[in-house]
Protein backbone atom coordinates (compact mmCIF):
# COMPACT_ATOMS: atom_id res chain seq x y z
CA UNK A 1 0.00 0.00 0.00
CA UNK A 2 1.14 3.58 -0.80
CA UNK A 3 0.35 6.80 1.61
CA UNK A 4 0.15 8.87 -1.32
CA UNK A 5 0.17 11.95 1.25
CA UNK A 6 1.74 12.05 4.85
CA UNK A 7 4.18 14.62 6.64
CA UNK A 8 7.15 12.73 7.73
CA UNK A 9 9.30 15.65 7.31
CA UNK A 10 7.38 17.37 10.49
CA UNK A 11 8.89 17.92 13.48
CA UNK A 12 5.97 15.55 14.91
CA UNK A 13 8.46 12.32 13.65
CA UNK A 14 11.89 14.05 14.80
CA UNK A 15 12.60 11.87 17.56
CA UNK A 16 11.53 8.37 16.72
CA UNK A 17 11.35 8.72 12.48
CA UNK A 18 13.09 5.32 11.81
CA UNK A 19 11.01 3.75 14.33
CA UNK A 20 8.08 5.45 12.39
CA UNK A 21 9.71 3.96 9.01
CA UNK A 22 10.20 0.49 10.44
CA UNK A 23 6.57 0.56 11.70
CA UNK A 24 4.90 1.72 8.45
CA UNK A 25 6.73 -1.56 6.56
CA UNK A 26 5.51 -4.11 9.12
CA UNK A 27 2.18 -2.78 8.15
CA UNK A 28 2.64 -3.22 4.37
CA UNK A 29 3.29 0.47 3.74
CA UNK A 30 5.76 0.15 0.51
CA UNK A 31 6.13 4.18 -0.01
CA UNK A 32 4.75 7.11 0.77
CA UNK A 33 5.13 10.97 -0.79
CA UNK A 34 6.15 13.16 2.05
CA UNK A 35 4.43 16.74 1.42
CA UNK A 36 6.75 19.78 1.79
CA UNK A 37 6.37 23.30 2.53
CA UNK A 38 8.75 25.20 0.31
CA UNK A 39 11.69 27.04 1.79
CA UNK A 40 11.88 25.26 4.84
CA UNK A 41 15.06 24.41 5.85
CA UNK A 42 14.26 21.51 9.05
CA UNK A 43 11.57 20.13 6.60
CA UNK A 44 14.27 19.70 3.89
CA UNK A 45 17.01 18.35 5.89
CA UNK A 46 14.34 15.95 7.47
CA UNK A 47 13.02 14.84 4.21
CA UNK A 48 16.53 13.99 2.96
CA UNK A 49 16.88 12.05 6.15
CA UNK A 50 13.64 10.25 5.85
CA UNK A 51 15.15 9.47 2.10
CA UNK A 52 18.28 8.17 3.27
CA UNK A 53 16.58 5.98 5.71
CA UNK A 54 13.66 4.50 3.62
CA UNK A 55 14.92 5.15 -0.38
CA UNK A 56 11.36 4.34 -1.98
CA UNK A 57 10.00 7.63 -0.63
CA UNK A 58 8.91 10.66 -2.77
CA UNK A 59 8.10 14.06 -2.07
CA UNK A 60 5.65 16.87 -2.76
CA UNK A 61 6.95 20.61 -2.41
CA UNK A 62 4.86 23.84 -2.18
CA UNK A 63 3.50 26.63 -1.04
CA UNK A 64 0.62 25.76 0.84
CA UNK A 65 -2.20 28.14 1.56
CA UNK A 66 -1.66 28.94 4.64
CA UNK A 67 1.43 30.39 4.06
CA UNK A 68 1.19 32.37 0.76
CA UNK A 69 1.09 35.71 2.92
CA UNK A 70 5.07 35.07 2.85
CA UNK A 71 4.54 35.48 -1.19
CA UNK A 72 2.19 38.52 -0.67
CA UNK A 73 2.55 40.65 -4.16
CA UNK A 74 5.68 37.95 -4.59
CA UNK A 75 4.00 34.98 -6.23
CA UNK A 76 7.24 34.20 -8.15
CA UNK A 77 9.04 34.51 -5.02
CA UNK A 78 7.03 31.06 -4.24
CA UNK A 79 7.67 29.61 -7.77
CA UNK A 80 11.41 29.89 -7.46
CA UNK A 81 11.24 28.85 -3.64
CA UNK A 82 9.64 25.58 -5.02
CA UNK A 83 11.69 25.39 -7.97
CA UNK A 84 14.92 25.71 -6.30
CA UNK A 85 13.75 23.04 -3.79
CA UNK A 86 13.04 20.69 -6.37
CA UNK A 87 16.24 20.80 -8.16
CA UNK A 88 17.94 20.01 -4.62
CA UNK A 89 15.65 16.84 -4.18
CA UNK A 90 15.38 14.88 -7.05
CA UNK A 91 13.14 12.87 -5.50
CA UNK A 92 10.29 15.13 -5.53
CA UNK A 93 7.36 13.66 -8.32
CA UNK A 94 4.75 16.37 -7.62
CA UNK A 95 3.96 20.52 -6.90
CA UNK A 96 1.86 20.59 -3.67
CA UNK A 97 0.17 20.68 -1.49
CA UNK A 98 -1.14 23.93 -3.37
CA UNK A 99 -4.58 25.35 -3.13
CA UNK A 100 -7.11 27.78 -1.73
CA UNK A 101 -8.26 27.42 2.36
CA UNK A 102 -11.10 29.72 3.02
CA UNK A 103 -12.35 28.03 5.90
CA UNK A 104 -8.91 29.03 8.06
CA UNK A 105 -8.47 31.62 6.04
CA UNK A 106 -4.66 32.10 7.49
CA UNK A 107 -3.84 34.29 3.85
CA UNK A 108 -5.77 36.79 2.41
CA UNK A 109 -7.69 35.32 -0.73
CA UNK A 110 -6.25 37.35 -3.46
CA UNK A 111 -2.88 36.33 -2.43
CA UNK A 112 -3.43 32.74 -1.99
CA UNK A 113 -5.05 33.00 -5.21
CA UNK A 114 -1.96 34.87 -6.88
CA UNK A 115 -0.05 31.79 -5.25
CA UNK A 116 -1.92 28.86 -6.49
CA UNK A 117 -2.19 30.26 -9.54
CA UNK A 118 1.59 30.52 -10.09
CA UNK A 119 2.34 27.22 -8.68
CA UNK A 120 0.33 25.41 -11.41
CA UNK A 121 1.51 27.39 -14.25
CA UNK A 122 4.94 26.27 -12.79
CA UNK A 123 3.24 22.85 -12.81
CA UNK A 124 2.07 23.33 -16.39
CA UNK A 125 6.19 24.24 -17.38
CA UNK A 126 7.51 21.23 -15.80
CA UNK A 127 5.12 18.76 -16.30
CA UNK A 128 4.59 17.94 -13.00
CA UNK A 129 1.14 16.77 -11.26
CA UNK A 130 -0.38 18.36 -8.45
CA UNK A 131 -1.50 17.84 -4.68
CA UNK A 132 -4.43 20.28 -3.91
CA UNK A 133 -5.67 21.27 -0.80
CA UNK A 134 -9.23 23.10 -1.26
CA UNK A 135 -11.36 24.28 1.79
CA UNK A 136 -14.90 25.91 1.32
CA UNK A 137 -13.43 27.40 -1.90
CA UNK A 138 -14.87 25.17 -4.61
CA UNK A 139 -15.79 27.25 -7.48
CA UNK A 140 -12.09 29.25 -7.36
CA UNK A 141 -10.15 26.02 -6.94
CA UNK A 142 -12.09 24.43 -10.19
CA UNK A 143 -11.43 27.88 -12.04
CA UNK A 144 -7.97 28.20 -11.25
CA UNK A 145 -7.13 24.75 -11.84
CA UNK A 146 -8.88 25.47 -15.41
CA UNK A 147 -7.68 28.89 -16.11
CA UNK A 148 -3.97 27.94 -14.63
CA UNK A 149 -3.78 24.48 -16.35
CA UNK A 150 -5.18 24.50 -19.12
CA UNK A 151 -6.22 21.19 -19.18
CA UNK A 152 -2.82 20.23 -19.13
CA UNK A 153 -2.29 19.84 -15.38
CA UNK A 154 -3.34 16.68 -13.60
CA UNK A 155 -3.05 15.59 -9.86
CA UNK A 156 -4.99 14.85 -6.65
CA UNK A 157 -7.89 16.46 -4.50
CA UNK A 158 -5.89 15.27 -1.23
CA UNK A 159 -8.01 14.61 2.01
CA UNK A 160 -11.16 14.87 -0.12
CA UNK A 161 -13.78 16.09 1.91
CA UNK A 162 -15.84 18.26 -0.57
CA UNK A 163 -19.58 17.57 -1.81
CA UNK A 164 -20.40 15.51 -4.93
CA UNK A 165 -20.24 18.75 -7.23
CA UNK A 166 -16.96 19.31 -6.31
CA UNK A 167 -16.23 15.40 -6.94
CA UNK A 168 -17.89 15.32 -10.17
CA UNK A 169 -15.68 18.81 -11.02
CA UNK A 170 -12.27 17.25 -10.04
CA UNK A 171 -13.22 13.89 -11.47
CA UNK A 172 -14.38 16.05 -15.14
CA UNK A 173 -10.91 17.65 -14.62
CA UNK A 174 -9.23 14.50 -14.97
CA UNK A 175 -7.87 14.39 -11.04
CA UNK A 176 -7.59 11.96 -8.73
CA UNK A 177 -9.45 11.93 -5.14
CA UNK A 178 -7.69 10.75 -2.02
CA UNK A 179 -9.39 9.52 0.88
CA UNK A 180 -8.30 10.21 4.58
CA UNK A 181 -8.94 8.72 7.97
CA UNK A 182 -11.77 11.24 7.51
CA UNK A 183 -13.59 8.37 5.86
CA UNK A 184 -13.66 6.22 9.11
CA UNK A 185 -15.19 9.06 11.14
CA UNK A 186 -18.83 7.76 12.47
CA UNK A 187 -20.25 11.76 11.32
CA UNK A 188 -18.98 11.08 7.55
CA UNK A 189 -22.16 9.61 6.20
CA UNK A 190 -21.98 11.96 3.53
CA UNK A 191 -18.54 11.45 2.62
CA UNK A 192 -18.62 7.57 2.61
CA UNK A 193 -21.51 7.83 -0.29
CA UNK A 194 -19.09 10.17 -2.57
CA UNK A 195 -16.27 7.64 -2.04
CA UNK A 196 -18.52 4.79 -3.15
CA UNK A 197 -18.90 5.91 -6.51
CA UNK A 198 -15.76 7.42 -6.87
CA UNK A 199 -14.28 5.77 -10.56
CA UNK A 200 -11.47 2.85 -9.24
CA UNK A 201 -8.72 3.72 -11.04
CA UNK A 202 -9.11 7.88 -9.34
CA UNK A 203 -8.92 6.66 -6.01
CA UNK A 204 -5.90 7.15 -3.84
CA UNK A 205 -5.71 6.68 0.09
CA UNK A 206 -3.55 8.59 2.51
CA UNK A 207 -3.64 9.28 6.15
CA UNK A 208 -1.98 13.35 6.23
CA UNK A 209 -0.07 12.14 9.41
CA UNK A 210 0.54 13.41 11.82
CA UNK A 211 -2.87 14.70 11.32
CA UNK A 212 -6.04 13.12 10.70
CA UNK A 213 -6.07 9.94 12.90
CA UNK A 214 -8.48 7.37 11.97
CA UNK A 215 -10.80 5.34 14.56
CA UNK A 216 -10.34 3.79 16.38
CA UNK A 217 -6.92 5.48 17.40
CA UNK A 218 -8.43 9.39 17.38
CA UNK A 219 -6.62 11.51 19.67
CA UNK A 220 -3.17 10.05 19.05
CA UNK A 221 -0.46 10.83 16.61
CA UNK A 222 -0.94 9.54 13.40
CA UNK A 223 1.63 7.95 11.19
CA UNK A 224 1.72 5.96 7.88
CA UNK A 225 1.02 2.48 9.28
CA UNK A 226 -2.71 3.86 10.55
CA UNK A 227 -3.68 3.65 6.84
CA UNK A 228 -4.77 0.01 6.75
CA UNK A 229 -7.96 1.58 8.88
CA UNK A 230 -8.77 3.86 5.63
CA UNK A 231 -8.18 1.46 3.27
CA UNK A 232 -10.48 -1.70 4.80
CA UNK A 233 -13.07 0.98 5.21
CA UNK A 234 -12.78 2.23 1.64
CA UNK A 235 -12.78 -1.41 0.18
CA UNK A 236 -15.71 -2.34 2.13
CA UNK A 237 -17.87 0.69 0.58
CA UNK A 238 -16.45 -0.25 -3.01
CA UNK A 239 -17.60 -3.84 -2.28
CA UNK A 240 -14.13 -5.16 -2.86
CA UNK A 241 -10.86 -6.69 -1.05
CA UNK A 242 -8.42 -4.54 0.51
CA UNK A 243 -6.12 -6.76 -1.97
CA UNK A 244 -7.88 -5.43 -4.83
CA UNK A 245 -7.86 -1.37 -3.76
CA UNK A 246 -4.54 -1.78 -3.21
CA UNK A 247 -3.62 -3.11 -6.47
CA UNK A 248 -5.57 -0.41 -8.17
CA UNK A 249 -4.20 2.54 -5.98
CA UNK A 250 -1.30 1.60 -5.98
CA UNK A 251 -1.20 1.37 -10.18
CA UNK A 252 -3.09 5.08 -10.01
CA UNK A 253 -0.14 6.22 -7.68
CA UNK A 254 2.52 5.33 -10.01
CA UNK A 255 0.36 6.32 -13.11
CA UNK A 256 -0.10 9.83 -11.52
CA UNK A 257 3.36 10.08 -9.64
CA UNK A 258 5.92 8.12 -11.47
CA UNK A 259 7.90 5.25 -9.66
ZN1 LIG B 1 -3.96 19.64 3.22
ZN1 LIG C 1 -1.14 17.62 4.24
Amino acid sequence: MIDSHCHLADDAFAADLSEVIERSKGAGIERVLVILEAANAEEEAQAEKTFRLWPVVRAAVGVHPHHAKQFAGNALGAVDAVRTQIARLPFTRAIGEIGLDYHYDLSPVPVQQAVFRAQIRLARELKLPVVIHTREADADTIEALKSAGGGEVKGVFHCFTGGADLAKAALDLGFHLSFSGILTFPNAQELRNIARQVPLDRLLIETDSPYLTPAPHRGERNEPMRMTHTASTLAALKGISVDELDTATTANFHALFRP
